[in-house]
């Protein structure tokens, strides 16, 4: 199937690896011409010289903090326009509640809502005018069903979720449409970080550990970046106008709720 959006370009965020790469990457697969993002740029370079190989698009390395003000600044500065953006940023440090400072939340919401809004802000009116734009924000399954430890990233994106409810809906006669994909466990090195975190703090072996993580998923697996990425396409896509406002969880089917 032809996406449709063929020479489009797209501003993927923290995107060297991970749920990021996997997003770039479908979309580069579409022909979409890419700007990425990361902090550590040889990581990132290498990452522009793959999808550069393997699509043949144009692919712009922008290695900067996307939740400083300077960062978005030379992120979006480095696109001619800005069709589709794809929010994501590293998430918020586990921990008790109790412990978590002012400066931590003020922190988590920077990241994992306000970029977001602010990146939405500064392209927003440029995909109105054109009649064509695409905004997917990689949240977390833990809006659905929030997990204890995570209470910074429950908050922040919940607020973030809360925005895009309302925006969502103001674009969409214009062609412009904004969702959320709700990641619930994906193979990436973060993931693999925490579960390698478990497995210490239970004195067992990271096999064991992934083991017992991935139990109770019923797919029986961990996800991949490349089929988070391509639902992430499809939700940029022509045929996905109709789609706005909407929460997409991609799990394995670990939410265990009729709706
Ligand atoms: P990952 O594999 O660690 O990749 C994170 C990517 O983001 C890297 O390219 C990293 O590069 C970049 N990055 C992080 N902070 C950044 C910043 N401030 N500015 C620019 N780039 C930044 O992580 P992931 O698993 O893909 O996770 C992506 C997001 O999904 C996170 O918010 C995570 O909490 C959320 N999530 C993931 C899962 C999962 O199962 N993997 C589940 C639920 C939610 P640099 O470090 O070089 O900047």
């Amino acid at each position: 199937m032809d996406f449709g959006i063929r020479g489009r370009w797209a501003l993927v965020c923290a995107s060297s690896k991970g749920l990021g790469y996997g997003c770039a990457r479908a979309l580069a697969g579409e022909g979409v011409n890419l700007v990425i993002n990361a902090r550590s740029v040889d990581v990132l370079e290498q990452a522009a010289e793959r999808l550069r190989a393997e699509a043949g698009v144009e692919v712009r390395a922008v290695a900067c903090d996307i939740t400083t003000e300077d960062g978005r600044a030379q992120a979006l500065a480095a696109a001619p326009q800005i069709d589709i953006l794809v929010n994501n940023a590293g998430g918020p440090p586990p921990g008790d509640f109790r412990n978590f400072t002012r400066d931590d939340w003020i922190k988590a919401i920077d990241a994992n809502m306000l970029t977001p809004i602010e990146l939405i802000k500064a392209t927003l009116d440029g995909m109105l005018e054109r009649k064509f734009g695409r905004v997917v924000n990689i949240t977390s399954s833990a809006v659905k069903a929030p997990i204890e430890i995570l209470g910074l990233s429950n908050g922040a994106r919940a607020g973030l979720t809360g925005f895009i409810a309302g925006i969502g809906r103001k674009t969409a006669a214009h062609n412009v449409t904004m969702n959320n994909l709700l990641p619930g466990v994906f193979d990436t090195d973060r993931l693999r970080a925490t579960i390698s975190t478990m497995a210490k703090n239970s004195g067992i072996e990271f096999e064991e550990a992934l083991k017992r993580r991935v139990s109770s998923v019923p797919a029986g697996r961990l996800g991949t970046p490349e089929e988070f990425g391509q639902a992430c396409a499809y939700l940029c896509s022509m045929q996905a106008s109709y789609v706005t406002g909407q929460n997409f969880l991609i799990d394995g089917g670990a939410y265990p709720g009729t709706f």
